[in-house]
């Protein structure tokens, strides 16, 4: 569903994540979810007038298997590029083989062909996107700030109301600081990796201060 020129939204439908469209001249899919999730987006993809087919690059906030298990799958049959950040390049390895493991499934490791670096990295030139470093729920979880529209992609740093959970090998310290960081940015639309997006500079200014005292008492 469009939410402003340029940026779609395909809310999660059950195990797997909010997804995102960047829809500039590079198309970039923001989380393509679990793989059982991948019809539904296909469908919700259609709506829009998008096939998987018109998508240049996949970014993956990190490496939960809710966000980016579809990716192997995608990339084998689209030969998409992908890109996440290097601080989740040990994480992303452990979580494969850990879901491998666990579920018996497929590995579903799969290639990443940019490695956004630093704690601040100009994505794809001309699209004047930011992508923010700010771990905590996972060692190199990013955030996606476009400067000229206003909207902040969190994946599961922020929540409406919540935060990500930090015993999958993430850590408090780091989120809060994390959460500092993007709460002091101008942010006219926050759009998490799960849940409803928070629309309006009040509301997310009143998000942000309500999941601070939040975690002031749990983390
Ligand atoms: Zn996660």
């Amino acid at each position: 569903m469009r939410i402003m020129d340029g940026l779609y939204y395909y809310p999660e439908t059950g195990f797997t994540s909010n997804s995102y469209i960047i829809d500039n001249e590079v198309r970039i899919l923001v989380d393509p979810g679990h793989q059982e999730h991948i019809k539904d987006l296909i469908e919700l993809l259609s709506e829009d007038g998008f096939t998987l087919r018109d998508v240049d690059l996949i970014i993956v906030t990190h490496a939960h298997v809710d966000h980016c298990g579809s990716v192997r799958v995608l990339q084998n049959e689209l030969n998409v590029r992908v890109a996440m950040h290097e601080a989740e390049r040990e994480y992303l390895v452990d979580q494969a083989r850990y879901f491998h493991r666990l579920l018996g499934e497929e590995l579903w490791m799969f290639t990443v062909n940019q490695w956004f670096k630093g704690e601040r990295d100009e994505c794809v030139s001309n699209s004047n996107l930011l992508i923010l470093h700010t771990p905590g729920h996972t060692p190199g979880s990013i955030s996606i700030y476009s400067p000229d529209k206003g909207y902040l992609i969190s994946g599961d740093l922020i929540f409406q109301g919540g935060v990500g959970r930090t015993d999958l090998g993430g850590s408090g310290e780091l989120l809060k600081k994390s959460i500092e960081l993007v709460s002091k940015l101008d942010i006219d639309m926050l759009l998490p990796g799960h849940g409803p997006i928070v629309v309006g500079k009040n509301e997310v200014k009143r998000n942000f201060n309500f999941v601070k005292g939040f975690m002031d008492s749990v983390l």
